[in-house]
């Protein structure tokens, strides 16, 4: 089917409401409405203004560490080579080389700086991985403000590296104890902190979901992936890629590498979500592929529901993919079948995770493994060489000791 053509252009969303199509808005308590407006007038204000972008900037060069290359994986490519020669040209957008290994500083450093000229002292956040907690904690360290995060019990086991990492870094990790203790339990219990604490609080969503204006927000704050390597391809080879491909939790990775392409309709777009031990199981956390809309943490979206409407728990082996939910601009990208939504099972990801370390010395984070572990199931569709870019959102360091128990080697 073709793309549908709405009025605005594709890549114009939200409307002032927070609306992607029918997904988005504000569903929250009205003690958040205030909070909302404000953050939103506060970003509007200060997206253009010279000094905080010229602040944003030199952060993102100097204590990030952007930009990241855009990496040629030539023994990767080389797996999916054709007998008639043709190969895809498979590279890595390296967000795995950001300041603490993924892409979420990106977002964490876009929003402290807001914070900071909105006179907010406290900063808090929910984790899954334990990466946007890190980040978030990092940020808070470096502009000396008070950081909670909440993060799930059964992610702090299977985290346990980034827990000590936070807590060195000076912020407060509270365990969350209620549903299956991962990320979905976390963020409520952020949202919750934020309703009683909203005049000296912010809340760091850690994804492109929430209430408006958080999908927009952390979009513009990710974007620079897609903008980097949109320029770095012009440099390398003087055309746009053919195929972007990603990992899919709440969709901040993906977003953020796909926004600078949604109006090329020639470029392909790709979502990897996890299937965990299978999509015709109940333990998955594939919400576009399973899931109905319904509204989750404030924003009408593809759900993982029962037939009452309950949240039905995530399961991905990976702890940043395991959420019932998913940014509201992907439902939207789903419906106008812009971008393209598929999933991969616990065991693929396992087998991406250690194909890319023995094939390019590259040892990727487990969410990122699910978008390597598409691979094997594109590249044999392909014709030609195209070129693909995947997003390499974050290294594997946190996950060797669950990789390492899984396979038995410890
Ligand atoms: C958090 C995380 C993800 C998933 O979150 P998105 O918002 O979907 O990007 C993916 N990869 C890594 C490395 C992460 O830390």
């Amino acid at each position: 089917m073709p793309v549908n053509t709405p009025h605005v252009s594709l890549s114009q969303q939200p409307d002032t409401l927070g609306r992607f199509g029918s997904f988005g808005g504000q569903y929250v308590p009205e003690t958040l409405m205030c909070a909302l407006a404000q953050l939103e007038t506060a970003f509007a204000h200060y997206k253009n203004e010279p000094q905080f972008q010229a602040e944003l900037q030199t952060l993102l060069r100097e204590y990030v560490g952007r930009a990241t290359p855009l990496y040629f994986a030539e023994r990767l490519s080389d797996r999916y080579a054709k007998p008639d020669g043709t190969t895809p040209q498979i590279y890595l957008k390296r967000e795995d080389l950001n300041h603490t290994g993924a892409h979420k500083i990106n977002n964490a450093l876009g929003q402290v700086l807001l914070a900071k000229r909105m006179g907010k002292q406290r900063i808090i956040a929910e984790t899954g991985a334990g990466q946007h907690g890190v980040a978030t904690a990092t940020v808070c360290a470096r502009f000396g403000l008070q950081c909670v995060i909440y993060m799930g019990i059964h992610d702090m086991e299977r985290q346990a590296l980034n827990v000590f990492r936070m807590r060195l870094m000076g912020a407060e990790v509270r365990p969350v104890e209620a549903g299956t203790g991962t990320l979905k339990d976390a963020t409520s219990e952020a949202i919750r902190d934020w309703v009683t604490n909203v005049e000296t609080t912010h809340y760091i969503l850690g994804s492109v979901a929430g209430p408006h204006p958080y999908p927009m927000m952390v979009r513009e704050f990710q974007r620079v992936i897609g903008e980097e390597t949109r320029a770095q391809a012009m440099e390398n080879w003087g055309e746009l890629p053919d195929i972007l491909l990603a990992c899919v939790g709440g969709g901040s990775n993906a977003i953020g590498l796909f926004h600078p392409f949604v109006d090329d309709l020639n470029v392909r777009l790709i979502g990897i979500e996890a299937a965990g031990e299978g999509i015709d199981t109940d333990k998955h956390a594939a919400t576009l592929t399973r899931g109905r809309p319904g509204v989750l943490h404030g924003a009408m979206s593809y759900v993982l529901q029962d037939e009452d409407g309950q949240i039905i728990e995530a399961h991905s082996v990976s702890a940043g993919l395991d959420y019932p939910g998913i940014g509201p601009e992907h439902s939207y990208l789903k419906e106008m079948k812009r971008a393209e939504y598929y999933s991969v099972t616990d065991q693929q990801a396992l087998d991406a995770f250690q194909r890319l370390s023995q094939l390019e010395g590259i040892i990727p984070a487990l969410e990122t493994s699910h978008a390597i572990a598409f691979l094997d199931v594109l590249c044999p569709q392909l014709s030609g060489s195209p070129r693909i870019v995947i997003n390499c959102s974050g290294r594997g360091d946190k996950d060797v000791q669950t990789v390492a128990k899984l396979l038995h080697l410890s």
